[in-house]
């Protein structure tokens, strides 16, 4: 049985194209490759294109007639959606408005979305229950929020199902090493932290003057493999007849990026120079998430939640050679 998946070139969407293939399911990435890599599709077909292309989407669907679709395709920088909010609205709203209205009128499949804990904002209570109102303080998570609004009206309309994982915050690697988080530009914490171990540079903390534990912010870090396995138990609620709901996937545990570092200096057995800086705009200062609901639908349970177990495996695809990838 195909699958189409959007963005399955990127971190999120290649580690779950393994674990669909591994499931018995066909990946067919869709993705444009202008963040994705080509290197990181290994479990399947790639069509290149775009999410914003209403006729290369329909001659994609048409060619592989996919069973449901897994949409990841999106940029996911909460700095850069500050600075540039409009590459978010054009590709993030728009894009994906353009991929639901082709999915529609091909046949209402249903589709697994990759959506985020920042359409939460700042919390009123952590862990985070989905019941919690959204409100999001990030042109990023609103993006994440308008399509999850979307894909319930769609639902309404015509019957097209979706299950939104809100993740927190992804890491880790593929923990057989195939495949692992590889931005360009690199932006988020835990690469960098370890980059600053690998390299002998300092790694910047953004922020020492929240209401936490130690000042700087507070995530809840989940294993990109546990994430991985979070969208095949959706895509078979969803083929079984599920109905649409929105699902967070956590561990409902926070780590500040001070214990980020701290642990990554174990694992990792080196120093790390730690530089300070002011607060990056559009951080909360912690989110850490209820998956009880996520338990309870698809019986997902996290395999990974060690941080020092996301730190490993992040590590060992870090110190991998390029030229093996
Ligand atoms: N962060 C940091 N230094 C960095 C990158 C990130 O202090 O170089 C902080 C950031 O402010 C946030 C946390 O680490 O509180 C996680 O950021 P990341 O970009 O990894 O993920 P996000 O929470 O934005 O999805």
């Amino acid at each position: 049985m195909k699958i189409l998946v959007t963005g399955g070139a990127g971190y999120i969407g290649s580690h779950a194209c393994k674990a669909l293939a591994a499931a018995g399911f066909e990946p067919v990435t869709y993705d444009n490759l202008s963040r994705g890599n080509r290197w990181a599709v290994k479990w399947g077909a790639l069509e290149v294109g775009d999410i914003g292309d209403a006729v290369r989407l329909r001659a994609v669907l048409d060619q592989h007639q996919p069973a449901a679709v897994v949409h990841f395709a999106a940029f996911a920088y909460v700095g850069e959606s500050v600075e540039n909010p409009n590459l978010y609205y054009q590709n993030n709203v728009c894009g994906s408005a353009t991929l639901l209205r082709t999915i529609t009128e091909y046949k209402p499949i249903p589709v697994v979305f990759s959506s985020t804990c920042a359409t939460y904002g700042i919390p009123d209570q952590v862990p985070i229950p989905e019941g919690h109102p959204q409100r999001p303080i990030n042109p990023y998570g609103f993006t994440k929020l308008v399509v999850e609004r979307i894909l319930a009206d769609l639902d309404r309309a015509y019957g097209l199902r979706s299950v939104s994982l809100r993740y927190f915050n992804a890491a880790g690697g593929d923990p057989d090493g195939d495949i692992g988080e590889a931005h360009d530009p690199e932006t988020h914490l835990i690469p960098l932290v370890l980059a600053a171990a690998r390299d002998g540079t300092a790694v910047t903390v953004f922020g020492d003057d929240y209401d936490t534990k130690d000042g700087t912010c507070v995530r809840d870090y989940i294993h990109v493999a546990d994430l991985a396995d979070a969208h095949v138990r959706a895509l078979k609620y969803l083929l079984s007849g599920g109905a649409t709901c929105a699902l967070n996937l956590a561990n409902a545990h926070g780590y500040s990026v001070m214990e980020v570092i701290e642990t990554a200096k174990r694992v990792c057995g080196k120093p790390i120079q730690v530089k300070m800086a002011p607060r990056r705009a559009g951080d909360p200062a912690a989110l850490i998430g209820s998956s009880e609901r996520a338990r309870e639908k698809l019986g997902w349970i996290p395999a990974r939640s060690s941080l020092e177990m996301q730190l490993t495996d992040a590590w060992n695809w870090m110190r991998k050679p390029q030229s093996s990838r």
